[in-house]
Formats: C-alpha cells, sequence, structure tokens
C-alpha cells in the first residue's frame, strides 16, 4: 500500500479517469486581464533583470493593497520582498529567523511544508492542537502554555490549510498581546484571506497596534488569482527582516519572474470583481460537499475560509491512508490522507473545493460506492 502523499500523486497519474481532489492549486482561470498584461511585458520585451526584492511597480501594488485590504503600512522601498511563490517566502522566513534550537508554535493539523523549513534550519516545531469541535480555531490559552524561553516564532495561518479554520478577530487580539508580553515574532500566512465564507471575517495581525514591527505577513497571487504556475508570493516586514531575507533569497534564485511580476501588478491594481466571482464559484461547491460528505456519514467543522473541507472518515472504519489509497485505487477519487498534515490526523482527509461541479457530483457517486462496497 502506497504511504505518502507521493505515491498516490504518482498513482492517480497513471489513472486517466481520476478526478483529483488532492493538490491546492485553483482550477479555475488566470483573469484575462491578467493575462494580457504578461502578454504585454513580453510583446514590450518588459523581461529583463529587475531588483531583486521586486519590480519597484509590484512592491508599489502590494503595499497599496496591503492599505487598502488589511490596514496594514508597508514601505515599498524596504518592507517589501516580492518572492517565487508563497512556498520560497516560508522558507526564506524561516531561514533568516531561527537558529538551531529555536522554537516555533505552529497549530495542527498543519501545512507542513513549514515543518520541512523549520527542520532544514535546525529549529524545533511546537504543536498547539487545534479541534473540530471548536472550527480549529487556535486557543491564545494553549498558545501560552506551551511557551518557553526558546520560543521565537508564533506561526497563525488563517483562513487555514488543511482546516479551513479561521481565527476570529477576537482571537486575532489575543494572540497580538501575546506576542507582545512573550516577545514572540508573528508569521502571518493570508494566502487564503479572500476565500471566506458564512461572512467570516478575516483579520490582519499586522494592522493590530504595536504588531508591525514584529509581523512577517506572507501572501502571494497562487490562491487569490488563480495564479499557481506564474509562482507571485511576497513578504511584508520590517527593513532588517526583509534585507536578511533579500541576500538569501538572491542566493537562491536572485528574483521571481520578471513577466510574472508584470501580471501580478495588473492583478492587484485592476478591477477585484474577479475574486468575488472566484469566491462565490468555491461557496457553492463548498455547499454541495458538506451537504454531500454529511450524507455519507462523514463529520467535518464548516470550514469559514480556504479551499478545503477537512472531514473525519472515521465513521468509514478505515484510516486515511488506507481510505485515501483505496478510493483511488477502486473508485479513482484522489483526496489527501490527513497524516501527511501531521502523523495523528489518521482520522481526517482533505478534500478540496478545486474541481467543477459536474465533476463533484461524480466524486460523491464514486465515494459512495466505494463505501457501500466496503460495506
Ligand atoms: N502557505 C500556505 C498555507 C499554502 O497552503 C500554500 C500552498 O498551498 C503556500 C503558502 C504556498 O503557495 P504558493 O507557493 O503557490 O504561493
Amino acid at each position: 500500500m502506497p504511504v505518502s502523499i507521493f505515491d498516490l500523486m504518482e498513482l492517480a497519474q497513471k489513472k486517466p479517469n481520476a478526478i483529483s481532489l488532492g493538490l491546492g492549486d485553483p482550477d479555475l482561470a488566470t483573469p484575462p486581464h491578467i493575462i494580457a498584461a504578461a502578454k504585454r511585458a513580453i510583446d514590450e520585451g518588459r523581461t529583463g533583470p529587475v531588483d531583486p526584492t521586486g519590480l519597484p511597480e509590484l512592491r508599489a501594488a502590494i503595499s497599496r493593497k496591503l492599505k487598502r485590504d488589511n490596514q496594514v503600512e508597508a514601505d515599498p522601498s524596504a518592507e517589501i520582498l516580492v518572492t517565487t511563490g508563497g512556498q520560497e517566502a516560508l522558507f526564506l522566513l524561516i531561514q533568516a529567523l531561527i537558529d538551531p534550537g529555536d522554537e516555533v508554535i505552529v497549530p495542527d493539523p498543519r501545512y507542513t511544508s513549514y515543518d520541512d523549513a523549520i527542520t532544514l534550519a535546525g529549529g524545533k516545531m511546537v504543536l498547539v492542537p487545534t479541534d473540530e469541535a471548536h472550527g480549529f480555531e487556535l486557543d491564545p490559552d494553549e498558545v501560552a502554555r506551551r511557551i518557553t524561553p526558546r520560543s521565537k516564532l508564533l506561526l497563525l495561518i488563517s483562513p487555514n490549510n488543511p482546516t479551513g479554520g479561521i481565527n476570529q478577530p477576537s482571537t486575532v487580539r489575543r494572540l497580538a498581546e501575546l506576542a507582545q508580553e512573550r516577545n514572540l515574532i508573528v508569521i502571518a500566512d493570508e494566502i487564503y484571506e479572500k476565500f471566506v465564507y458564512d461572512g467570516a471575517q478575516h483579520l490582519s495581525v499586522a494592522s493590530l497596534p504595536g504588531m508591525r514591527e514584529r509581523t512577517i505577513t506572507l501572501n502571494g497571487m497562487s490562491k487569490t488569482y488563480a495564479m499557481t504556475g506564474w509562482r507571485i508570493g511576497y513578504l511584508a516586514a520590517p527593513a532588517e527582516f526583509i534585507r536578511v531575507a533579500t541576500a538569501l533569497k538572491q542566493m537562491v534564485n536572485v528574483q521571481a519572474p520578471t513577466m510574472s511580476q508584470w501580471a501580478a501588478v495588473a492583478a492587484l491594481d485592476g478591477p477585484q470583481d474577479c475574486v468575488e466571482e472566484m469566491r462565490r464559484t468555491y461557496a457553492q461547491r463548498r455547499a454541495f460537499l458538506m451537504e454531500a460528505l454529511r450524507d455519507l456519514g462523514f463529520t467535518f467543522a464548516a470550514p469559514l475560509g480556504g479551499l478545503y473541507i477537512w472531514a473525519n472518515i472515521s465513521s468509514s472504519g478505515i484510516g486515511s491512508t488506507e481510505f485515501s489509497f483505496r478510493l483511488l485505487r477502486d473508485a479513482d477519487v484522489l483526496v489527501l490522507p490527513g497524516t501527511g498534515f501531521g502523523e495523528q490526523w489518521d482520522d481526517y482527509v482533505r478534500v478540496t473545493l478545486l474541481r467543477p461541479l459536474d465533476e463533484l457530483e461524480i466524486v460523491v457517486e464514486r465515494m459512495r460506492s466505494m463505501l457501500q462496497a466496503e460495506g
């Protein structure tokens, strides 16, 4: 039996009829005005090297966006670094901040790329459990209990991957107080900020008094504008940190691709109704899948944000790795096992909202027949 997510992906590739609710890459098209901006940049020869921190026009657009959407001030000349996707951003920030033995407080379950980055830097992960009964929201008291003299960073991913949990504004305020009292640097990964549901509210921790100077905000184009392959992310943080992260970035890949940066300028400065349209599409899929999964006997905390449903499959009587494997082998549907998001999450699978409704209907039928066959 395959045990890793990579094994499952490999098997999925050998199955032409497989429907993938596996990876978190949006299936929707990049909006046409963004594509047109990239084409213009290429046609006009605006493809050469730019400053390692990013195209000045893009840093200015990010600064405007942070002020407009997040009430966060960031000086485009010193406090913003454009990266080759959020993935590079998260590796850079951990390498820049963590010395061997430093502790990083990480909500569990988790996006395990942070595990890899922290381990690579010699840091130690300190997990804070979150649970279905509380919508996978982070509990500041649980965080407080785990702070030690070696605690350096508090990682906040809201909306969360894989759970779809959101830290409500009152929680964000309490976490901010805690960070100031106990001298923690906060990483605010806000890559799913635009996809919130049921009237939930996203509050950027860097906008709170006293937090700008101790927060590193991570965001990018991949999710908001369906631009995963364009590889544009960014960090907004105090100038001293940006200097260190930029030096690292120069060693790794010098700068993010220039034409993608021009596309990102168009994304941030252009009309934003395309984002609301995408949100509505995801909201419809979410409503359909929640009802269907409930009907199949699974439980979950309704995701208040993000692009996933973190479904508790314990009623099936099969662990998540086995469940995902059999679902793919016997019913041509790929979902990711909970164990890919922390060893102890074997009762859960992550199901994405990233296929059209007609395919989701097929997915549900396939799941139903697989469960009936298991009987
Ligand atoms: N942060 C989180 C929480 C993610 O889920 C992802 C991707 O799934 C990323 C960062 C990185 O995204 P990208 O490199 O496409 O910008």
